[in-house]
């Protein structure tokens, strides 16, 4: 079962038990088929979290502000961005040289992490694939 109760991309639908996500590069994976197929899952407007095993777009909401986390935290949440939206361009089979040029820019910004200098970049690269 998807986690959207506990996540910041959770959106109500009025008059609708079901929900709707608003996360752009959100991907359901292990769908149940029954659940498409009977409506219950129109995957991300209107659905009902039970139908999926997980997705690649979780945020908590319990997460800290990504102003307040360490440079080491930082550098965790921006791995975990960068590797689901490898997922999720893979899964669109967005061509390999479009995914190498947006990988290829967060790569060096992970490689550079350790320096431990720049959190406020940081910070703009995990906001930027959070919109993607
Ligand atoms: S990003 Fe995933 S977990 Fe979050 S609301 Fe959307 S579908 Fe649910």
């Amino acid at each position: 079962m998807l986690k959207c109760t506990k996540c910041i991309y959770k959106q109500n639908v009025p008059g609708n038990t079901h929900i709707a996500c608003t996360r752009g590069s959100a991907r359901a994976f292990n769908v149940n088929e029954h659940g498409v197929e009977k409506g219950w899952f129109l995957f991300p407007y209107l659905f009902d979290p039970i139908w999926a095993e997980g997705c690649y777009g979780f945020v908590s909401k319990d997460e800290k502000s990504l102003e307040s986390m360490t440079t080491e935290e930082l550098g965790e949440v921006l791995k975990t961005e960068l590797i689901a939206v490898n997922i999720v361009l893979r899964n669109e089979n967005e061509p390999l040289r479009v995914r190498e040029a947006i990988l290829k820019k967060y790569a060096k910004a992970v490689e550079a992490i350790p320096a431990g200098k720049n959190n406020a970049s940081t910070i703009v690269l995990i906001n930027e694939l959070r919109k993607i």
